[in-house]
């Protein structure tokens, strides 16, 4: 279920005329209060424009309200003890429950994307902790592949009654700030403005609405940087008192091995590029490098073999991907890259 939460959303042109103010956030602008940029002439944090707010106990919130809709409880064994999983250093840490940092009792969640993020939500919900997925990624590339890619969190956040924030896809900003850096190399100086511009919201997010730690499924991945993801959160986090970043190492204790097992299990929807256009072309030149086709998008599914889809697919994945290539080369051309 979906609603329209709060906020009306300004024209791209508005946006732009907001930021145009050396030095002074869009957000600060519609808030009043002056923010540093971090990335000099960059532009700032984008401003909150709007938020979807999923639930399965309520059609619209509010953004101003709580959101702790997390029901799922650690499971137990009939003896009321957590059951014991696997052996070893690893096992034993796979088996703690997880506890969120300095006493805290909610936690923000930015959500990249569901494999990405399988692994901590598990995690989180069979450590009872309460929590919230953010998703703000106006990275992605194009719009049809950001539908699928949200369209699995979501299917995942409502199998386990956890509120979603579907926040704004405001890809102009995105192209503004990436700006002159279209040929830096993945884990490079575009992937920290990137995670900046996403942490900057995602900390405004949390500020605005009570959550006094957010994390991210970002540095799961083996192709990241950790610690260019972490500086990233820690930075952002700066901007408020009241906020602070949770470098939690989502790798450990087997946790990336289990990120593939849940996306298998659940049958996510398997992305074959980072985000951005421009790691949609460089992933495209390699594999034609390599006499591989170029990437499809909606094709693959994680344990499903190439071009199988699961059942629930969505519209957003079934629909053709005709026209993908035409409006990608089209962009890339005006970028002129
Ligand atoms: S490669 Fe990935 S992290 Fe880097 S700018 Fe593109 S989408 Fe962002």
């Amino acid at each position: 279920m979906k609603g329209w939460a709060w906020g009306t959303v300004p024209s791209s042109s508005c946006r732009r005329s907001l930021a145009g103010v050396a030095g002074i956030c869009p957000v600060s602008a519609l808030y009043g209060r002056p923010v540093r940029p971090v990335h000099g002439s960059v532009l700032p944090a984008p401003p909150t424009l709007r938020s979807f707010v999923l639930s399965s106990s309520a059609s619209a919130v509010p953004s101003s309200t709580s959101h702790t809709t997390v029901s799922a409880q650690q499971p137990q064994t009939s003896q009321g003890q957590p059951p014991a999983r696997g052996r070893g250093r690893k096992g034993k840490e796979k088996d703690m429950p997880l506890q969120l940092p300095n006493g805290h009792d909610r936690l923000l969640l930015h959500s990249c994307c569901a494999p990405c993020s399988g692994e901590p939500m598990q995690k989180m919900v069979d450590s009872g902790i309460d929590f919230t997925i953010f998703f703000y990624n106006p990275n992605i590339h194009p719009v049809r592949e950001y539908e699928i890619r949200k369209e699995e969190n979501i299917r995942f956040a409502q199998k386990h009654n956890i509120t979603f924030i579907d926040a704004d896809y405001d890809s102009d900003n995105w192209f503004e700030r990436c700006k002159g850096l279209e040929f830096e190399p993945e884990r490079g100086e575009r992937c920290t403005v990137c995670f900046d511009m996403r942490f900057e919201r995602t900390a405004l997010y949390a500020h605005e609405h009570g959550f006094r730690v957010f994390t991210s499924s970002l540095g799961i991945s083996r192709w990241k940087d950790m610690n260019q993801i972490n500086g990233c959160g820690h930075r952002a986090a700066a901007r408020y008192p009241d906020v602070e970043y949770w470098d939690y190492n989502w790798r450990k204790g087997g946790g990336s091995a289990r990120m593939i097992e849940i996306a298998k299990a659940e049958h996510f929807y398997q992305q074959e590029y980072c985000g951005c256009v421009y790691s949609l072309r460089d992933s495209n030149k390699h594999r034609v490098s390599q006499g591989r086709e170029r990437i499809r998008i909606g094709e693959l599914y994680y344990g499903l073999p190439p071009g199988e889809k699961p059942d629930f697919v969505t519209k957003a994945g079934q629909e053709s991907g005709e026209g993908d290539e035409a409006a990608i080369s089209g962009l890339l051309q005006r970028e002129r890259v």
